[in-house]
Order: structure tokens, then sequence, then C-alpha cells
């Protein structure tokens, strides 16, 4: 069944187009480079996708994070529950504001927070909650939100997967203090690099513009210790070509994924991602999990020319940065050990999707 004749479909497409250069050019001739026109414009058209009052743009969804833990007021001696089964990003930025990471075990079925295991994770020291929309699937935030307010703690939303999720109809990125997205070229829109916090709190987002800009709202008068994490508009223009596009692409991802869970009905080798009801799943990454050889079911995927890919093989906290916490995280060991994310991209053609169907499908009974 190897289709020698055919390219090989990658697992993720990320567009740079006519509309995207055309963006960037004009940004250059009219010298308004950083921070100027065209990021106040992204931002506002972002909170429409976020359901927030407030977009704050930055450099990256890394320094959205950072910021936003920084403008919660989360520092040395605080800890966030955090899951270990994401992006370093989620842990590394509660660690670069010295705070410490808590990991509490995730889901099987969601991929996400487990709410009863965050409950559990919570101390007397424990400042906030960092649910992590993965792969583009919401958590429970019904759960979280309830857990949350029962102990008084802040939620911060990684949703840097998970751009126009949501859940019973409210976007992700608006139901905690703040909610945070990546436009690194990989995700399911770009801005070359680039991230948003979002919030619905004015005095949260106007601490989010000083500490990106070196505490400066008046140039030279600053107010707070601040960095650097301004975007570019280059980077926004190209953002506002692409969040042009995004509901389209969402809808062409969620088709995809629905055609690959109707073909994978019923299989023993692999299980499709299950939804929770309420939910729009954005699908990032559509992600199955692998009963049998995992490293034999990714090869004759590529056999078929099919790429494939695990994130993540290694969770947050056996990675050497966190592995002195020793947490106990059988959920999270399990899913590393089992994910394999096929592509679902937006560019893929109908011949593309059926050969991947057909080549996850003969997986059955061969591993
Ligand atoms: C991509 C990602 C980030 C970081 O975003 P960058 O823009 O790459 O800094 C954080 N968390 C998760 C879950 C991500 O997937």
């Amino acid at each position: 069944m190897s289709s020698q004749s055919h390219e090989p479909i990658p697992g993720a497409a990320p567009v740079i187009g006519e509309a995207e250069i055309e963006a960037a050019v004009a940004v250059l001739r009219s010298g308004m480079v950083v921070q100027g026109p065209e990021v106040a414009a992204f931002e506002d058209e972002f909170t429409k996708v976020s359901g927030t009052a407030h977009a704050v743009a930055v450099n990256s969804g890394t320094s959205a994070l950072q910021l936003a833990l920084l403008a919660m007021g989360i520092g040395p001696g605080d800890e966030v529950v955090v899951p270990s089964f994401s992006f370093a990003a989620t842990a590394n930025a509660v660690r670069l504001v010295g705070a410490d990471p808590v990991f509490a075990d995730i889901e099987p079925g969601s991929f996400n927070l487990d709410p009863e295991a965050a409950a559990a994770a919570i101390g007397p020291r424990t400042a906030a909650i960092m649910p992590v929309h993965l792969y583009g699937n919401p958590a429970d935030m019904r759960a979280l939100t309830a857990l949350a307010e029962r102990h008084g703690l802040a939620i911060l939303e990684d949703a840097c997967q998970a751009h126009a999720a949501a859940l019973d109809d409210t976007p992700v990125g608006s139901f905690g203090k703040a909610g945070t997205f990546s436009f690194y070229p990989t995700k399911n829109m770009h801005a070359l690099e680039g991230g948003m916090v979002t919030t619905d709190d004015p005095q949260l987002a106007r601490t989010l513009r000083l500490l990106r800009n070196q505490g400066m709202e008046q140039r030279y008068a600053n107010e707070i210790v601040g960095a650097n994490m301004r975007m570019t508009d280059v980077s926004a223009a190209i953002g506002r070509v692409q969040l042009g596009r995004l509901e389209e692409w969402t809808e062409t991802r969620r088709a995809n994924a629905s055609r690959f869970d109707a073909a994978f009905k019923g299989l023993d080798a692999v299980t499709a991602p299950p939804v929770a009801a309420g939910a729009r799943h954005v699908y990032h990454q559509y992600t199955i999990r692998v009963a049998g050889d995992r490293d034999r079911a990714q090869a004759l995927l590529a056999e078929d020319g099919i790429g494939s890919a695990v994130y993540y093989p290694t969770p947050i906290h056996r990675l050497l940065p966190y592995q002195d916490i020793g947490a106990d995280l059988p959920e999270t060991d399990r899913a590393a050990a089992e994910v394999l994310s096929i592509p679902v991209h937006p560019s893929l053609s109908g011949e593309d999707l059926d050969r991947i169907a057909a080549a996850v499908t003969g997986l059955e009974g061969r591993l």
C-alpha cells in the first residue's frame, strides 16, 4: 500500500501567501514598524475571537504567559497548578517569574487538566490554576472555574493552541482572569512570531501594556519595571490577514476531523480523540491514541507518505529542569507513550484526507 508516487503529507503547513507578503511590505514602506497602528488594529480585531474587552499583543505566546503571571502579581513563594502534559512553555513561564509549578494529572479523554487532580494539588501557597486547552480542545472550564472560585484562586488559560475554541459558546481565553494565545507559524493562525493576552480586566490590561514596554505609557516616564516584549507591525499585519481566514480554516479543520472520526470508528489499533458535549474543538492537532507499538505506527504511516508527530514524548515533569519535583502522573505518562498526531491542517486536499484515513485504518492488526 506504499504510495511512492505521492508527495509526502506534512503535519503542518504554515501559510505565508501573497496577502501576508503584501501586508508585511506595506508596513515596511510605511515606516511605522513597532507597536503602531497594525498592532492596535490586530488587538482590537482579536477581542472578537477571545470575547474579551481587552487584548494585549506581545512578541510570543511564552511572553504572553510570563507577562500575564507578572501582571497577576504571581512570583516567588507562589505555586501555580499546571498540567505536565503540555509544551514546556507552560511551566517555563511559571518558573521565569520565580513561582513554582505544581503538576497535576490529566483526564484520559480530553488530555487536559483533571479538575480533581487540580483540586488535590492546591495548597496554602497556590496562587493560580493554569489549564491548557491542549490540541485546541477546551479544558473543563466549568469544573475548573468552580474550583478556583471555591479556593479564591485566579485562572490563567494557556490557549496557545486553541484560537477560537469554545465551551458552551463561550470562547477560550475569556474564562479566566486572563488568557494567552501564540502566533507561532505552526499554530492555527500565525504572525511569524507573536502572542496575545486577553482579559476583561482594564487594570490588568493596562499593567500588561506597561510590562511589555519597559513600564512606560508616556515615553521616558517609566512607572514600573518592565520588559521589551513588543510586537512588530509586520507581525501584526500578517496576523490580521490570518485572522481574517481563521473561521474558514477552523471549520475546515473541524470538517477534516469529523471525516477521521467516522473513518476510525470501531478500530482497535487507534482511538479517535473524544470531544465533550458543548465543546468546540479547533483541532490544532488531531491526536489519536495508539494501542500497540507507536514507533511502528509512525514508521508505517511514513511508508505511506503521512507525516505524524508526538506531542509530547516527554511530559514536562520528566524534563531536566523539572525532574526534582518528583511528580507522580500516571495518565500523563500513559498519554505521552500512546499519542500520535496526524495531519489535520486546512491545506489538505480531499485526496490527502482519504490517504491519511486509509493509512491509519491500515494500521489495524499490524501493531
Ligand atoms: C506554542 C505554545 C506556547 C508558546 O508559544 P510561543 O509563541 O511559541 O512562545 C505555550 N503553550 C502552549 C501550549 C503552546 O502550544
